[in-house]
């Protein structure tokens, strides 16, 4: 007898899997077809191979003809909970980024600006405005997305952002992977070893005792924390269940990549400014280099990421949008495209860094990042019978279809699901 699918998936002109021993990186699959089962891959590959392993008999149809079938994005690096904007500073800095010229502007600028406008924000103002995002995000083929605090930068506003992500999660079909980024920075009405007595005595335990993050993160950088303060921050973090994680080398290289690499971190994020010898540390330690092609397009970073020496030395790498006030950006097909094309990754590199590699840098490579038997159907189809065309339809609507846990949630292009909220 074979199994039952409930759902199938046909005649698609590319199936991409983006298994992890793919050779060509996404997979590719001519004429794909894949079966589903109680929100599980159950069969993948050509007509054949689908039809020989399981029963379609019962099976609801979704016909991909003229399309393109890939697994969701995986989001691994968002801010996507934070109060009000920052389009003031956005625009003026378009036409000067001299401080002297802000000042005289009368410009607020910095995260200090999200951090007050988010303490100001009610609960439920955060949760709507962070909603938003988080529909656009699914709109766009994102089916998990990890979202970080550190607008808050104390522990009423951290919890309340935590628990904005706890609400998403439940009320959206998209698992939202929560983050502790209370050393974002630190309140400038603080000594920053006072705040970092308070991250590691008070704050930590308290988001672990209420179960509100699965990581924990710091910024690593000159003005920021130094390797030192984020070894220390990051082992209480660990010491409370939290696997770290560290936003380093996006304006120096003070240590941070290296810290990841001996701490055995889950991901080092920006990684602008560091050396071939860290990068070559950070890929014998298995750790993933997260990259942020729309920050350095948004703040147009005087040095970019460079991915070359990153695979050379065999880093595993993901994509993401960093969504935040400073790069309001929700949307993994721009920044598949800016990865590309600003930064010299191949369509292929580039797919496969925002599916599996996305979710290597979220631990949940296990689970979903990758269209193969035994995982979570997490899937998108695309508007387009190549894939190549992702990266060159610039800005084009191209998510036609998403399926998460095996269920429809956006078809043609809209939103099918209900929130509860
Ligand atoms: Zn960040």
């Amino acid at each position: 007898m074979k199994i039952e699918a409930d759902l199938v998936i046909q005649n698609a002109s590319q199936l991409l899997t983006c298994s992890q021993e793919a050779p060509d990186l996404v997979g590719l699959v001519r004429n794909g077809w894949m079966a589903l089962r109680g929100g599980e891959i159950i069969a993948v590959g050509d007509q054949a191979d689908v039809k020989s392993s399981v029963s379609l008999d019962v099976a609801e149809v979704i016909d991909a003809a003229g399309k393109v079938v890939a697994p969701g994005f995986v989001d691994c690096h968002t801010h996507l909970v934070f109060g009000g904007s920052r389009v003031e500073e956005y625009s003026a800095r378009l036409v000067t980024d001299d401080p002297e010229e802000l000042r005289r502007r009368n410009v607020p600028t910095g995260i200090m600006v999200s951090v007050e406008q988010t303490r100001a924000a009610s609960a439920d103002e955060l949760y709507r405005q962070s909603a938003q995002r988080l529909e656009e995000m699914i709109l766009s083929g994102t089916t998990t997305v990890e979202s970080k605090s550190g607008y808050g930068l104390d522990m009423e506003t951290e919890l309340r952002i935590l628990e904005v992500n706890r609400r998403l999660e439940h009320n959206y079909p998209v698992e939202v992977v929560s983050t502790f980024l209370g050393a974002h920075g630190w309140p400038p009405s603080m000594k920053k070893e006072d705040y970092i007595d308070q991250l590691t005595k008070e704050m930590i335990p308290a988001v672990s005792g209420a179960g509100l993050a699965e990581f924990c993160d710091i910024w690593c950088d000159e003005g920021h924390y130094t390797a030192s303060e984020c070894r220390y921050v990051l082992e209480a973090g660990r010491g409370s269940g939290f696997e770290p994680k560290i936003h380093t080398g996006a304006y120096s290289h003070i240590g941070g990549a290296d810290l990841a690499a001996e701490m055995k971190a889950v991901s080092a994020d920006h990684l602008n400014f560091t050396p071939r010898e860290s990068l070559r540390r950070l890929a014998g330690a298995g750790v993933t280099g997260v990259l942020l092609p729309g920050i350095d397009f948004a703040v147009r970073h005087p040095k970019p990421f460079n991915p070359v020496p990153m695979i050379e030395e065999g880093l595993e790498i993901a994509l993401a949008t960093n969504c935040c006030p400073g790069c309001w950006c929700t949307s993994m097909p721009l920044i598949v495209q800016l990865g590309c094309r600003n930064h010299g990754l191949s369509p292929e590199q580039a797919i496969r860094a925002a599916t599996l590699g996305g979710a290597k840098a979220l631990l949940r490579h296990e689970k979903t990042g990758s269209l193969e038997k035994g995982k979570r159907a997490d899937i998108q189809i695309w508007n387009i019978d190549r894939y190549e065309d992702l990266v060159y339809h610039l800005g084009s609507p191209m998510v036609d279809t998403v399926i998460q846990k095996g269920r429809t949630i956006v078809s043609g292009g809209r939103p099918v699901w209900n929130t509860i909220s």
